[in-house]
């Protein structure tokens, strides 16, 4: 007889994970967003948009790391006339940032870009808010209404009394009344805050109450590393509780490194899997293996491969079995040897030297004997043992 309630674990989901929040498709370029379809990694360009040689080089980097669509910030009328230039030169849809002068917004318009998003709170109010909209539909894209913590309207301030959650989901739902009281429902939401408590509190409050897609990100997080770590635990329970459709990580400087950190953390978050999940102990005086040596080496050969395998290397017998028997592929280091696991079992031992080797081995027969499931995406629970969803977009 226990002391704890464990009817409490009786009734826990062995599987954990929850659904995703249902949200109507919105159509961006040749990018869906919501449904089931993938969450898209975006960025943002950090050049000044009418220098479009400078501006395309960027983006073209970041197409290169792997960014699915990317924004442009339109201040002035020359940036609006520099869209078209840059549209043309680029891979991926075209979204143009609008702040304060409704005109940028309505100039942009002029251009073909694939997504408009503007902050409602410093637009200049709802009638010019209403022409955006209403160009915007009439030119069939769609618009993301960008709510912002540091640039709320000031009646929600102070209905509220400071910028927090339920004061910044009033006015994103304001907005949205709005857009469809003019027939619009092209849209994506963002409840953007540089705090990280907010902005997790903002997103989950809007998915009880709409279901438009959502850009996710933690605003402002500042330099990396540290930037990386909090766009992480800010973006983690958000994607864990089912919500986002596209994410960015906001990173001070250099765009191009906000690409990895978006796909690392919706890999972490089982919401996107695009490759193998290595899991590696941290080492420690037990090793019996040169683990750096073997994962470094491994990492080189699956570089590339988009297979939704889980393969734990660990430097020795204390949790590698374990671990190992919950990975599809396992290794479990003890003098100088590996014992090699599949789905739970032991199937030989092998020297150190050849760990590598039989990793790949076993990978080439996984792939072989796993093939029927490799083009499913939602294929979240396996029996028993957790299988990863390959959603590779
Ligand atoms: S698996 Fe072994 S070597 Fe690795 S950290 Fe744990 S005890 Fe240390």
């Amino acid at each position: 007889m226990s002391r704890f309630d464990l009817s409490v674990l009786e009734t826990a989901p062995k599987l954990p994970g929850k659904p995703r929040h249902k949200t109507r498709e919105v159509k961006v370029g040749d990018k869906v967003f919501g449904g089931d379809n993938p969450i898209w990694v975006q960025s943002m360009t950090t050049t000044d948009t009418f220098d479009v040689e400078g501006t395309v080089k960027q983006i073209h980097a970041l197409e290169e790391a792997g960014c699915e669509l990317v924004r442009v910030t339109v201040p002035k009328p020359e940036d609006a006339g520099a869209l078209s230039e840059i549209k043309k030169r680029i891979g991926i849809p075209l979204i143009c940032d609008i702040h304060f002068d409704y005109k940028m917004a309505l100039a942009a318009l002029d251009h073909p870009v694939d997504k408009l998003r503007i902050n409602p709170g410093n637009i200049g109010g709802i009638d010019r808010f209403r022409q955006v909209v209403r160009k915007a539909k009439d030119r069939g894209l769609p618009m993301r209404i960008g709510v912002n913590a540091g640039s709320l309207e000031r009646e929600f301030n102070e209905k509220y009394g400071f910028p927090c959650p339920p004061a910044m989901v009033e006015s994103c739902l304001r907005y949205i009344e709005i857009a469809e009281s003019e027939g619009y429902h092209n849209i994506i939401v963002s409840l953007k805050s540089s705090d990280v408590l907010v902005a997790v509190e903002a997103y989950r409050l809007y998915a009880k109450l709409a279901d438009y897609p959502t850009h996710i990100g933690i605003t402002e997080a500042g330099k990396p590393p540290y930037a990386v770590t909090k766009s992480a635990a800010g973006l983690a329970p958000i994607l864990l509780d089912g919500i986002g459709d596209t994410i960015r990580v906001s990173l001070l400087g250099d765009p191009v490194p906000e690409i990895a950190a978006c796909f690392d953390i919706l890999q972490a978050t089982q919401r996107r899997v695009r490759r193998p999940e290595l899991i590696a102990c941290p080492t420690c005086g037990r090793l019996a293996i040169d683990l750096e040596k073997i994962i470094a080496e491994l990492e080189q050969r699956l570089e590339g491969r988009k297979l939704p395998v889980k393969i734990s290397v660990l430097g020795c017998v204390v949790n590698g079995p374990g671990e190992a028997k919950e990975a599809d592929i396992g290794i479990a280091a003890g003098n100088g040897q590996g014992m090699i696991f599949r789905n739970g079992e032991m199937v030989r031992k092998v020297k150190e030297e050849e760990i590598v080797d039989a990793l790949m081995v076993e990978l080439a027969d996984w792939e072989a004997t796993n093939q029927h499931r490799l083009p499913k995406t939602k294929d979240a629970e396996g029996l028993g043992r957790r299988k990863l969803p390959l959603v590779t977009g």
